[in-house]
């Protein structure tokens, strides 16, 4: 008997123990089913991650903005204020001449000009970006033993010329600059200037754009700049270091409307145009 109770014991205890063992399982189930919406839901992320496809969106978009050649492309000019420029070529390449005022210094720079050594036209601390070959030409590089100095670089030419001429602004340590681009469009800078006796002379270039300051304070003032213009003769002429950076004045449109120049444009500081 007691053999028959110990084996009926036994029994039991192994039921039980079998109850036991099986009971667990079905908590396990429940957790796998909670756990398989998780990496679904962990997978989720993955299909919603917008990298992927943001990163396969500007891919297409690229050829899209590419789909002009560059030569059928414009140089993009924008004007930052006082005399500050920046410009894109169609080839991607960012010029900036006279860095100092405004915003639009992000883009990386493949070439800057600098006229002169004055704080207005040379705080290159704000181009922060530079490319592996970045180019900086200053007035010690574009004006050497006297020489107003020319450049070729295979998306610009860059021709320095006489500027200053007046009290604040000696012809030996300024220039401007002639940029003449591929697609044939061309662009003078004055730089900071008063007339002088090269401009005459700059009417043989036949040239399509022509910045010429007229602040009246530290260099020629709106008559004088327009009668520069008319010298040059560019095709528009647009006014620029309109004010002088005592008043921190970066623009000042009425002292740009008076510069009564044939074939004026007045461009806005932050204002874009296509050089065409
Ligand atoms: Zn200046």
């Amino acid at each position: 008997m007691k053999r028959t109770i110990v084996i009926c014991l036994l029994l039991t205890a192994l039921l039980s123990l079998a109850a036991c063992g099986a009971q667990p399982q079905p908590s396990p189930a429940p957790q796998e089913a909670e756990q398989s919406p998780a990496p679904a839901e962990a997978a989720e992320p993955d299909g919603e991650e917008p990298a992927p496809d943001a990163q396969s969106e500007p891919a297409e978009e690229v050829p899209a903005e590419s789909e002009d050649p560059p030569e059928e492309r414009a140089p993009v000019l924008l004007y930052m204020g006082h005399a500050s420029l920046r410009i894109v070529t169609p080839e991607d390449k960012v010029i900036y001449i006279d860095p100092y005022a405004g915003d639009g210094y992000d883009l990386p720079a493949d070439l800057i000009l600098v006229t002169h050594d004055h704080f207005d036209h040379s705080a290159l601390k704000l181009v922060g970006e530079r490319s592996g070959d970045c180019r900086v030409i200053t007035r010690k590089e574009a004006l050497e033993g006297g020489e107003h100095r020319s450049f070729e670089l295979p998306f610009v030419s860059v021709e320095a010329v006489e500027a200053g001429n007046n009290r604040y602004h000696d012809v030996r340590s300024c220039v401007g600059y002639v940029l003449r681009f591929p697609s044939g469009v061309s662009l003078y800078v004055s730089g900071d200037s008063s007339e002088t006796a090269q401009m005459a002379e700059m009417a043989d270039m036949q040239l399509d754009y022509a910045f010429f300051c007229c602040d009246g304070v530290y260099n020629m003032g709106p008559e004088e700049a327009a009668r520069c213009a008319g010298l040059v003769g560019a095709k528009h002429n647009i006014p620029y270091h309109t004010a002088s950076t005592d008043n921190g004045s970066l623009f000042d449109t009425a002292q740009a409307e008076r510069f009564d120049a044939p074939g004026r444009l007045i461009v806005s500081p932050g204002e874009e145009i296509g050089l065409r």
